[in-house]
């Protein structure tokens, strides 16, 4: 498996050998629970209180702060529905009965979203700018005396684009409004201090970050609302029922220690090979476009649309030539929809059906970059023959 070039790390990343070391005791030997009261369950519990020291330190929070979840889906469920459930209507004012969100969430927000607005919930949607960004003040005036929540997503999925949250959430928390935070791009990624954050959750998720699937972490502010979603042996302070995935768990505090240690030379040494690779398509390929490029954006990412191409026909080339990346859109039914996301950026349909995400991770290299580089131009004049020829 290994002569892949994976340039699809916004979908998962490869867990760092030193995360699957840590964890394999876990899965062996020390598998007491760590809710037992004997020694045996209490040095596993202690390993797993390390793992949130470690978590929330990667994001300036308090141990105490941190919930573990079993990723950024149960995370951002747990934040938007228990917070909404916690809040009391004291009858004063109006009664809370909106939300706002933003056009380019990850699909975990806006299917919670869609079933509250079953469930009688306004939800109130900020567009965005062509690259992707939010205008401040359409966010203040979309703000109603009625909002119950803000859900904000940090970094995108598709474009990279970052929202300037501590900005955003000012905002909103000058009128008292609780934010939560899609951050499951972000953590692990870019330096984030919730103490610079006005906001009451920061969803996370370890695969995002060289760490296990199926493991994350809610921030949840001290003092914040919120009701559990799920309901057992009060584990995680009472806010999430069920024995903890130690193993998962511990796993994610090694990536976190690794993210928070490393961080700026990671950084650096990607942005690099994103911009090169960037830099090497636009050069080459005259009918490329980088979307959101005019936004600050992750360095992991790049977003390119290939004007008049289908991007599973190119998706499927590049898996030939065994390189991984993603689509901006989806398949449904047999039509490609372009993304939501460069719908909402009002992206040239032409572009947005060829758009491809390249992500890259701290195992990227030159060398693969070069490679994904000098075999586009090749592939897509196949696919441009092909078009031709129909
Ligand atoms: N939010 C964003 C922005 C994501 O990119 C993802 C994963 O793709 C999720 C939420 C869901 O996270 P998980 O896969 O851990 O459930």
């Amino acid at each position: 498996m290994n002569d892949w070039v994976y340039c699809d790390n916004n979908a998962t990343t490869r867990p760092l050998p030193e995360v699957v070391e840590a964890m394999l005791p876990f899965l062996r030997e020390a598998y007491a629970n760590p809710s037992s009261v004997h020694q045996f369950g209490q040095s596993v519990r202690h390993r797993v209180e390390v793992a949130r020291e470690q978590v929330a330190r990667l994001i300036g929070a308090a141990a105490k702060e941190i919930v573990f979840t079993s990723g950024g889906t149960e995370s951002i469920n747990l934040a938007i529905r228990g917070a909404l459930s916690a809040r009391r209507w004291t009858g004063a004012g109006s009664r809370p009965r909106r939300i706002l969100t933003t056009a380019v969430e990850h699909s975990a927000v806006l299917r919670v979203l869609e079933v509250l607005e079953a469930d009688e919930w306004i939800i109130d949607t900020i567009g965005v700018d062509q690259d992707g960004r939010i205008e401040e003040a359409e966010f203040a005036a979309k703000l109603a005396d009625d909002t119950a929540l803000v859900s904000l997503i940090h970094a995108n999925n598709e474009t990279g684009v970052v929202f300037d949250v501590a900005r955003l959430a000012g905002i909103a928390a000058d009128r008292g409004i609780p934010v939560h935070v899609d951050a499951v791009q972000s953590v692990g990624k870019l330096p984030i201090d919730v103490t610079d954050w006005p906001v009451q959750f920061v969803s996370m998720s370890a695969h995002k970050f060289h760490g296990p699937k199926g493991t994350g972490a809610l921030y949840v502010r001290r003092r914040a609302r919120i009701s559990p979603l799920i309901h057992g042996g009060g584990q995680e302070r009472g806010l999430r029922g069920g024995t903890e995935n130690v193993a998962g768990v511990v796993g994610m505090g090694v990536a976190a220690e690794t993210a928070t240690s490393d961080h700026a030379e990671t950084a650096h040494r990607v942005r690099a090979l994103r911009d090169r690779l960037e830099g090497g398509i636009l050069s080459s390929i005259p009918f490329a476009h980088v979307n959101g490029r005019g936004a600050e954006r992750l360095y992991t990412t790049a977003n390119i649309g290939f004007e008049g191409l289908e991007a599973e026909a190119i998706l499927i080339l590049l898996s030939e030539a065994r390189i991984c990346a993603s689509a901006g859109a989806a398949c449904s039914s047999g039509s490609l929809e372009p993304s939501h996301v460069l719908k909402a950026m009002g992206i040239d349909e032409r572009i947005a059906h060829g758009a491809i995400r390249f992500s890259l991770s701290r195992f990227s290299t030159t060398e693969e970059i070069d490679h994904v580089v000098a075999t586009l131009p090749g592939l897509l004049s196949r696919l441009t023959a092909l078009s031709m020829n129909r």
